[in-house]
């Protein structure tokens, strides 16, 4: 069995932001010449996601307005964990957006559904953080 180990580094300007990593994904899958088997994408940190939906704006506009509701950044007091820092939410909205996809590989390619596309969801962003691609198999 073979395989592969590639990260990748975020450094996002805004706090919150949605990245569309697939290209980068399919980059690291060709890198690894495996054929067939799974690939794995986590967020390395607590603060950030790493997960599958559609590429669509007005989607992406949908998840930033439901987490805001979900977890609103301010005021920063109402968060028990913001005792010396300020992202409680942020540690919420990674959560709920998840920590990782896997993606099984078929014939060299991600094997999608109908649109899907892998995303980084930063919620603390403004310095480097880091997601892994581990990908195995033949
Ligand atoms: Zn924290």
């Amino acid at each position: 069995m073979k395989n592969y180990k590639k990260e990748l580094t975020f450094n996002t300007p805004a706090r919150l932001a949605f990245i569309n990593i697939t290209t980068d994904v399919k980059q690291a899958l060709s890198e690894s010449g495996i054929k067939e088997g799974l690939c794995l994408v986590n967020a390395m940190h607590i603060t950030a996601s790493v997960f599958i939906n559609d590429d669509e704006s007005g989607l992406h506009s949908d998840f930033e307005k439901w987490l805001e509701k979900l977890a609103p950044h301010l005021p920063v007091s109402q968060y028990a964990h913001n005792a010396g820092e300020d992202n409680g939410d942020a540690h919420l909205k990674r959560q709920v957006m998840g920590r990782e996809v896997v993606v099984a590989v078929s014939d060299g390619k991600l094997d999608f559904g109908p649109w899907e596309q892998i995303f980084y969801g930063e919620f603390d962003g403004r310095r480097d953080k880091r997601v892994l691609i581990k990908i195995i198999g033949e």
